[in-house]
């Protein structure tokens, strides 16, 4: 039996490992929850899976949720607050953890997972961009087991021999990454200009959470997995390529220096990552439909447009720059698309609240968790002055 913990359970991800668990209740135990907003969720699944602990991020939270969760016949406990998610992330009893926190905040829960050589199933991409070098040398250190769970990174994951940083690194040409081109892949810069939120939201293929579907509209999101790719693959940013796929059947390819390409296939559903991630080595069933190629018939591949998705440039100058450039990209990137999503500046704007406020920095390379936290925090401060200086 595994202990499973899941950061972020309320999330899309996290609904979808709950999901792949609840269809093998014999192999996995769930032993904590976390969550942020969604209380009414959170308790509903704490009850259903009998989880040892549901972690939340305030006291006025945890009240009402030990509420709900009584009112529901449970017996989770309740704890909050930074440090009980980085418990229960930890614990001992723990040997599996689903990372699903969004954004900069699931970084030192996710950390202190690694740091207890645990399994991390890791779909919080914003903690390798904004410290990979750090994050990667405790992988390293602790002995931890780190499976990619987005998409992409999977599919290069199954498609890499297991000893490939060893001995095939130098045997690999390009890692592909594929991109759906999200939802204004055929709108034209005028149009893209006007999107709303609900717009930009409505991904073509698959059904995210409000952040990651912005990034994917702007294409944030593949400069983002960029970052993640050179840091979870050891590789230089020379070597990984982004092309665009709108049916998202192939989620990413590897190109070996004979010719060969591998490339993993899959209907787009988050819960065949997630399965591999939980089983492996091994394979699990996920409730995924087969694949019925002759059903979609083609496939089709394109270049991607750097003048109507910036973003994408924006980040791999960042990963180039080195340092501390991907954290301020991550951090101006998270401010830009809250602003987006209330309204307050227009689309076009995320990538220029994010230029401006890596112009506004001399980068240098952080050495500790705090002068990650540092960087990230200065650019908050500066992209919410970008935000205020356009409104005025
Ligand atoms: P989501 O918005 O649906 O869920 C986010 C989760 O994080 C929720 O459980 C929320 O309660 C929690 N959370 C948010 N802010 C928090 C805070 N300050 N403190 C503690 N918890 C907080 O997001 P998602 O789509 O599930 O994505 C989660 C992560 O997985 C992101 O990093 C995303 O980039 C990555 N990812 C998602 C997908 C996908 O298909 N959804 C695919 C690949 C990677
Ligand atoms: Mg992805």
């Amino acid at each position: 039996m595994h202990f499973v913990t899941i950061l972020g359970s309320t999330g899309s991800i996290g609904e979808s490992t709950l999901d792949v668990i609840s269809q093998h209740p014999e192999k996995y135990t769930i032993y904590a929850l976390t969550g942020c907003r969604q209380l009414q969720k959170l308790a509903q699944q704490s009850v259903q899976f009998k989880a040892k602990y549901a972690v939340v991020t305030d006291e006025s939270s945890a009240k009402q949720l030990t509420n709900l969760i009584q009112d529901l016949k449970g017996t989770t406990e309740v704890i909050f607050g930074v440090d009980a998610l980085s418990e229960v992330a930890a614990n001992s009893q723990v040997d599996i953890v689903m990372a699903a926190i969004v954004g900069a905040a699931g970084l030192l829960p996710t950390l202190s997972a690694v740091k207890t050589g645990k399994k991390v199933l890791l779909a919080n991409k914003e903690s390798l961009v904004m410290a990979g070098s750090i994050f990667m040398s405790a992988v390293k250190q602790y002995g931890a087991t780190l499976l990619p769970i987005d998409s992409e990174h999977n599919a290069i994951f199954q498609c890499l021999p297991h000893n490939y940083k060893d001995s095939h690194q130098s045997a690999i040409s390009k890692l592909i990454l594929s991109a759906s081109g999200g939802p204004f892949r055929t709108w034209n810069i005028e149009k893209i200009a006007e999107a709303t939120p609900a717009q930009a939201c409505a991904h073509p293929n698959w059904s995210m959470g409000n952040k990651i579907s912005i990034d994917s509209a702007s294409m944030m999101n593949k400069g983002l997995e960029c970052i993640e790719a050179k840091w979870l693959f050891d590789t230089s940013m020379d070597k990984i390529e982004v092309l665009i796929h709108p049916q998202s059947i192939v989620h990413s390819l590897v190109q070996y220096i004979d010719g060969s390409v591998l490339a993993q296939l899959g209907n787009p559903d988050m819960r065949t990552p997630i399965a591999h991630g939980l089983a492996w080595p091994q394979r699990l069933s996920s409730g995924v439909a087969d694949l019925n190629l002759s059903e979609i018939a083609q496939l089709t591949f394109e270049q991607p447009d750097l003048t109507k998705f910036p973003c994408l440039q924006l980040a791999y100058n960042a990963a180039q720059a080195g340092g501390d450039a991907p954290a301020v990209l991550n951090a101006a990137n998270e401010v830009a698309v809250q602003a987006f999503l209330d309204t307050r500046v227009g689309f076009t704007a995320i990538p220029q609240i994010v230029e401006k406020t890596l112009e506004s920095f001399n980068f240098y390379e952080p050495e500790s968790l705090a002068a990650v936290q540092e960087s990230d925090n200065r650019a908050r401060v500066t992209a919410e002055s970008v935000i205020k200086r356009s409104e005025s």
